[in-house]
């Protein structure tokens, strides 16, 4: 479709919680136990159809959690137009480190207010290693004002549901003054050449698998 509108989404939070995971059952229904870890920024396109009856590309930006990758991440939250961010709640460090380091993060780039952000609790299939309980998360989710889930990327279970909700508030917003994009207006061009730029140095591991693709979804 010619002059698709083109949402970019981020999805960040500590590694290993499972963000490529995500995106790999949202866009290919598939869940890999050895995941390779990604390297710096990677992204991944799809097409969802929304409630509003109109179909978005939405180009999904995965990173690596990691501190040397923190001004990439600054960068590329600054042009997104929604957050999932994401703990496992077999991991307390992971839960721990939402306020102290990617709420931070995330108010460094834009306003934590002023963006559709969706908290993502995964791995549920792993009842047994439970360290987070579902009402914390949910209490934190309220004094933040995020939406919030559990999933599995292993299962699939809320993982569609996850991005859609997040997808649905992104086009709910598209036409309320985005004050971020005032803010950021004039740095949008060069952070989209930086990071178009960063994706040809990010170099995949040999091994790594190549699972982009595109396919329609309904929101
Ligand atoms: P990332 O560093 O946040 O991108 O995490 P990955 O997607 O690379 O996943 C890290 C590890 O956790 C991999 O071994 C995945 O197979 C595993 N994993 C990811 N999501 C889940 C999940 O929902 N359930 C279970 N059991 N394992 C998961
Ligand atoms: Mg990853």
């Amino acid at each position: 479709m010619l002059n698709q509108p083109l949402y970019p989404i981020s999805i960040i939070g500590d590694s290993s919680t499972g963000k490529t995971s995500l995106i790999i059952q949202f866009t290919s229904s598939k869940f890999d136990e050895k995941m390779s870890a990604t390297i710096g920024i990677d992204y991944f396109m799809e097409e969802v159809t929304c409630k509003d009856g109109n179909t978005y590309k939405i180009k999904i930006m995965d990173t690596a959690g990691q501190e040397q990758y923190h001004s990439m991440t600054l960068n590329m939250l600054k042009i997104c137009k929604g957050i999932l961010l994401v703990y496992s709640i077999t991991d307390k460090d992971s839960f721990n480190n939402l306020e102290s380091k990617w709420i931070n993060e995330i108010n460094d780039s834009v306003d934590v207010n002023n963006i559709p952000i969706v908290l993502i609790g995964n791995k549920k299939d792993l009842e047994d290693e439970r360290v987070i309980e579902e009402q914390s998360a949910r209490e934190f989710a309220n004094k933040f004002n995020l939406k919030f889930l559990e999933t599995s990327s292993k299962t699939g279970e809320n993982v569609d549901l996850a991005f859609k909700e997040l997808i649905n508030e992104v086009v709910k917003s598209k036409n309320n003054v985005n004050k971020n994009e005032i803010k950021n207006e004039n740095q949008n061009q060069n952070i989209n050449n930086n990071i178009n730029i960063n994706q040809t140095y990010i170099l995949k591991l040999d091994n790594q698998k190549m699972y982009k693709k595109q396919k329609k979804k309904g929101c």
